[in-house]
């Protein structure tokens, strides 16, 4: 080794010997938290957590002093640290008849409900350009709200054009996938009944050019066909697939199919639970009554109401009749998602949010009908965390509480292993290094709470 090169190895050495020393301070450090990371299920108790730079800077034990460095020092008093909610199935603002593009006040409203309830990353399953926009808006921090990942507008070939492009051809399929895709979309949406040309074509393009796709059941198409679906929404359309009363011992074929395409399925219980609901005079009685109905839009609980009810006007008059069905139905969705969870397919968290379902609050309703299928809290934590970032391409970098990763987080006061409805007791939230306090959230959801209509 030369004299010169030595003494660049020499500086280099002392170079990073005084970055050590000088590492520049923490921008926030939660001290005496319990960190729930979700990477194995485990709680690591007596933490310290250094953000910088909206990243995890360290996880340490105890109370060590870097703490006394970092800009804002944030007492944990004993509670427990999750990484940020994701709700992998939304539609911000969707209003009648369920087409074209929702206003900005309506999306704006939507997205306002999510950070209070530690929902940090939304997945909107029908884009707009004007969606395009809103994701700048919260990327730059214009708007204040969690991470939105866009669908496309929606491929189909029997809706009424304003759902999104028709798609009847393998040629205007591959189109639409790579216009999506220079425009910007996070995702391509398969809505009904592509012709298999065309499909084909939505698939394979998506894949050439490295979009996921997501996507409603094709009923016309076999099990095996609609497994390379990246993303299956729905456990109604799933069951109806495979035919009530049928368990995944009954479709080896399509379990294998999705186990080889790597298929997640989001199965978005809750809003489907809530049919029955309004259907009852009592039922509905208590929805209105719920405290996060308080914070629907105006909209939809103007429209919910008995005399309007959209479910109600499309059972026709005996709608009553249809209670004991649809909670039957209910009851097989819940089987279905625990039978997906125990044959190791990878499930999204999404709540499908429209109508008297509250954006947000929704994601916790979520988690608990999780639970309540036969899923641990954990597996259920999963769905809505580390599920979704693998889902992106994200695997340790987002959706879990380690080093280095995304500084979105979630403060509860209780142990949510424990009991899954504790991941309602968001003390505050961090989203992309910023902090939230409990003040904070609440003067968020004071200002999207909207007054009555008539
Ligand atoms: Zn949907």
């Amino acid at each position: 080794m030369t004299i010169h090169r030595l003494l660049v190895a020499a500086a280099t050495l002392l170079a990073s010997a005084c970055a050590t020393q000088i590492a520049p301070p923490a921008d926030i450090a939660i001290k005496n938290v319990n960190v729930i990371p979700m990477t194995e299920e485990t709680v690591l108790t007596g933490r310290t957590v250094l953000i910088r730079d909206g990243h995890i800077a360290a996880i340490l034990n105890g109370r060590p002093a870097a703490t006394a460095r970092a800009a804002k020092v944030i007492d944990g008093e004993n509670g427990y640290l999750i990484p940020g909610l994701a709700d992998m199935h939304a539609h911000l603002g969707l209003i009648l008849p369920w087409d074209g593009d929702p206003s900005r006040d309506g999306k704006a409203h939507d997205l306002c409900l999510y950070l209070p309830n530690g929902v940090t990353k939304v997945r909107n399953m029908r884009g707009t350009p004007g969606d395009l926009e809103l994701r700048e808006e919260l990327r730059s921090g214009l708007l204040t709200g969690p991470e939105l990942l866009l669908a496309g507008p929606s491929l189909h070939s029997t809706l009424p054009d304003s759902f999104g492009p028709k798609v009847t051809t393998a040629a205007e399929a591959e189109a639409v996938v790579r216009a999506q895709v220079a425009a910007g979309y996070d995702l391509i949406k398969v809505h009904n009944q592509l012709p298999q040309p065309a499909y084909d074509a939505v698939i394979e393009t998506a894949v050439a050019l490295g979009i996921p796709v997501a996507g409603h059941i094709q009923q016309g198409k076999s099990d095996v066909e609609n497994a390379r679906l990246g993303s299956i929404e729905h456990a109604e359309e799933l069951v109806k697939m495979l035919g009530e009363d049928k368990d995944f011992s009954d479709a080896p074929a399509f379990l294998n199919a999705l186990k080889a395409s790597g298929a997640y399925v989001t199965p978005t219980l809750i809003v489907f639970e809530t049919i029955a609901e309004y259907l009852d005079d009592d039922s509905l009685a208590a929805l209105y009554n719920a405290p996060e109905t308080s914070y629907v839009s105006a909209y939809w609980r103007r429209n919910m109401a008995a005399e309007r009810n959209f479910f109600r006007q499309s059972f026709g008059e005996n709608y009553a009749t249809q209670i004991k069905g649809l909670n039957e139905q209910s009851a097989q969705h819940r089987t279905l998602t625990r039978q997906l969870n125990d044959a190791g397919i990878p499930l999204l968290l999404g709540t499908d949010a429209v109508g008297l379902v509250a954006p947000g609050f929704s994601t916790h309703q979520e988690l608990m009908l999780m639970v309540k299928s036969g899923m641990t809290p954990f597996e259920a934590l999963q769905t809505a965390t580390v599920n979704p970032a693998r889902w992106a391409g994200k695997t340790g970098a987002e959706g879990v509480i380690a080093k280095d990763a995304k500084a979105d987080l979630v403060f509860l006061s209780d142990n949510p292993l424990e009991n899954i409805s504790a991941t309602t007791s968001v003390v505050g939230v961090i989203k992309s290094g910023e902090w939230f306090d409990r003040p904070r959230l609440n003067a968020i959801l004071d200002q999207c709470r909207e007054p009555d209509v008539e």
